[in-house]
This record gives structure tokens, C-alpha cells and sequence, in this order.
């Protein structure tokens, strides 16, 4: 018997795509299967371990029983200690009762979306972007409306574009600084605008920040230091980049308080909590021991972003900016004559090298590739020799 899948399936999961990430560690995983060497550029998460304090403060508390149901926006404890840790870091006050914590902070913007945003609703994104925002507002019936990040403004936006977005019916602006794909961080000055544009037409901001913590000159900029505008702003943060966390699933929220109950009651009915012995060993990464291994983590990334960039920027026909913050490079790779799925497809196969176009971020990443520097300084100086060669056959 046939079966129509196309029928079985939802509409609303039509045209959704999934993190390209994992199709090309997929693909890549596939090849080592088959006797290839494989250098991994393609996954977005620290190759460091999650520092020993975190480790076993897990184990102690899963020992100690802490394996039962969490209440729904996150044990007390820890929604009380992201608040101080925020609070100690912006010129503003967070209150530990606007903080809620899901299982990582890709599920705090699917949960924040869905008890927001209305079918019809207009959200403005970067482009390129992080793909879950677009994947999370299709599934909520709106129309995500990409705003494009220009490598001649450093990967920020152009305030006119934005502006000329805003319709009747944009509900959220969408930002990420620093930025994923391309490591763009925004200034104090266009947080001011973001906040104006929101003031003068009603509108959100969800402000994605995991990798406030992950940067390469002056720290960035955050939407929680502009005064009068948390009333309107959806922060999004996470355990998973600093703390080298990813596994865990961890993430958190701080949101103003007509929308807690919402997004509350979203994650209620979603996952009903996060788990509890990771929160309780969350209390670790704010302890110094914990900071101090971040703090390291961050200065070997800023030593292979600075090789790998150099690297590229001497193969004929790829450039590539310096990236502020995050641990992604952004190269342009549109002289080489190569879409960049082909790109990155053939650089794969041929080369052995697994990297992302920048597609998989939006239509505006065309033209660029993501490499992930989260990796040793050895396999970064063997992905630039083999990225060297492949550029030189083509
Ligand atoms: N936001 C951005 C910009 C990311 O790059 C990622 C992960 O790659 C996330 C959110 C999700 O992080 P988590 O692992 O906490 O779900």
C-alpha cells in the first residue's frame, strides 16, 4: 500500500528545516564509517569539557536524589542565582521572579515564540541567523522577515532596511549578539535603535545572548544595559557555550512579567520542567573555579580564530573578517566561483573537511561558508592546508 506522507504530516511542518549542523556531522560521521579522516568544522558547541565543579556537583545531587520533577520554571535556587549573576553583570536588576529555565536555550525561543507570537504575526530575523528562530516562527503560523547582516557593516544590521521591515503586524525583533554565523556583535548605539524602533511601534525584542560571555575585544553590548526597554525585551541565554555545556540541556529566560505565565504555561504543557539535578550542578558555573576555566576556554579560542583567520585570508579567493565574538568563522568565498552548498559539499568529499554553507543560515549567506573554531590548533592548521589545496584545484 502507498502511503501519502505528505498528507500525514502537519502543514505547519512543511518547509521546515532542521539545523544543517547535525545533517553534516551526519554526513560526515558517515564517511569516517567508511574509513575517511574527517576534520569537524561543522558543529556549533566548545570541544572543552564542562568544568570539574559542574561535573560533580551532578553527580553529588543525582546521588543526593535530586531526580525528581522540577517546578516548571526552574528551581528557585538557580533562577535566584542567574538573577544575581545577570544583575552583577548589567546596569539593571533582574528579578529572580522574571527568570524561568527550560532544557537549553534553543527551547526557551521555541517556548517563547509559541506563547507570543499569533499565526499571521510578522517577525523581523537577522539574515543569516541561528535557523531555529525561522523554524520556530513557521511552526507558529508567522512569517519570519529577514533583515540582511552586511559584511561591510560587520555583520550588523543597516538601521534603514530594518526600519522599512516594520509593518502593522511585526510583533518581535529578533537579535543575536554575538552573532551566529558570523560572529558580528552589536554596538551599544544600535541597541538604542533596536530599543527606539520597539518603543515607536509597540514591538518585542528577543535578544539572544549565549554568547555574551564568548568575546574577542570589549564586551558586548547587551539589550539589558539600555534603560527603559526591559519591559519589552525577551532575553535568551544558556549554559551550553561558556560553560561548554551542550549536553546537559540547559538554558533560561528572563522575561517581563505579562508574558511569564504564558510562557510558563507553554513550557508546562511541553516538557513540564527541566531536570533537576542539572539546574542544582548549575549552581557550580557561577563559582570562581568554574569562571576561571571559562575564562581560559575563551583565550584558546581567541589564539585559533587568529591563526584560522589569517590562514584564509592568505588562500587566493577567500577573506574573511575577525570575529568579535561566538567561535565561528564567516569566510567569503563568492570569488572562488563556488555556490557555497556546492562549496562546502565538494569540500567535504574531496577534502574531508566539514564545514556549513552559509546558506543553511538564510538566502543572505550565500556566498559564505561557517567554520567552527572550536577545535585543536593542530586540526585547525590541517583544515587550512586542505582548504588550501581544494581552493587551488577548483
Ligand atoms: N542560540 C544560538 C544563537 C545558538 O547558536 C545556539 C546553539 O547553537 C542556541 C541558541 C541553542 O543553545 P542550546 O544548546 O542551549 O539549546
Amino acid at each position: 500500500m502507498r502511503v501519502d506522507t505528505k498528507s500525514r504530516i502537519a502543514k505547519r511542518m512543511h518547509g521546515i528545516r532542521g539545523e544543517a549542523a547535525f545533517e553534516m556531522l551526519a554526513r560526515a560521521t558517515e564517511l569516517e564509517r567508511q574509513g575517511r579522516n574527517i576534520i569537524h568544522l561543522e558543529i556549533g558547541e566548545p570541544d572543552f569539557d564542562t568544568p570539574e565543579p559542574v561535573v560533580r556537583a551532578g553527580i553529588d545531587w543525582l546521588q543526593k536524589g535530586a531526580t525528581h520533577y522540577s517546578p516548571v520554571a526552574g528551581v528557585w535556587e538557580l533562577r535566584t542565582a542567574i538573577a544575581q549573576h545577570l544583575s552583577a553583570q548589567h546596569s539593571q536588576r533582574i528579578d529572580p521572579k522574571n527568570v524561568i529555565v527550560t532544557p537549553g536555550a534553543k527551547m526557551m525561543i521555541f517556548s517563547i515564540i509559541q506563547a507570543v507570537v499569533d499565526p499571521g504575526d510578522e517577525v523581523i530575523c537577522p539574515d543569516p541567523a541561528y535557523p531555529a528562530y525561522d523554524a520556530a516562527i513557521r511552526m507558529a503560523g508567522a512569517t519570519p522577515v529577514p533583515v540582511k547582516l552586511e559584511e561591510a557593516k560587520q555583520f550588523r544590521f543597516d538601521f534603514d532596511e530594518l526600519a522599512r521591515q516594520i509593518t502593522s503586524r511585526t510583533k518581535i525583533i529578533v537579535i543575536n549578539s554575538p552573532q551566529n554565523p558570523t560572529g558580528g556583535v552589536l554596538t551599544g548605539d544600535d541597541l538604542k535603535k533596536i530599543a527606539d524602533l520597539a518603543r515607536k511601534h509597540d514591538l518585542l525584542i528577543l535578544s539572544d545572548e549565549i554568547y555574551s560571555e564568548i568575546y574577542y575585544a570589549d564586551r558586548p553590548a547587551s539589550i539589558l544595559d539600555v534603560p527603559g526597554v526591559l519591559d519589552r525585551v525577551l532575553f535568551v541565554n544558556g549554559f551550553s557555550k561558556i560553560y561548554a555545556m551542550t549536553g546537559w540541556r540547559l538554558g533560561y529566560g528572563v522575561v517581563p512579567e505579562d508574558t511569564f505565565s504564558a510562557i510558563e504555561l507553554f513550557v508546562n504543557n511541553s516538557v513540564s520542567s527541566t531536570a533537576t539535578f542539572t539546574q542544582r550542578a548549575a549552581l557550580e558555573a557561577f563559582n570562581a573555579k568554574t569562571a576561571e576555566a571559562s575564562r581560559k576556554m575563551v583565550a584558546e579560542f581567541r589564539k585559533r580564530r587568529d591563526v584560522f583567520a589569517d590562514g584564509l585570508n592568505k588562500i587566493p579567493g577567500i577573506t574573511c573578517l575577525k570575529p568579535l565574538g561566538a567561535f565561528y568563522l564567516f569566510p567569503n568565498i563568492s570569488r572562488t566561483g563556488l555556490p557555497s552548498d556546492d562549496f562546502a559539499n565538494r569540500l567535504l568529499d574531496k577534502a574531508g573537511v566539514a564545514a556549513l554553507p552559509g546558506t543553511a543560515f538564510g538566502e543572505y549567506g550565500e556566498g559564505y561558508l561557517r567554520l567552527s573554531f572550536a577545535n585543536s590548533l593542530a586540526n585547525i592548521e590541517a583544515a587550512l592546508e586542505r582548504i588550501r589545496s581544494f581552493v587551488s584545484k577548483l
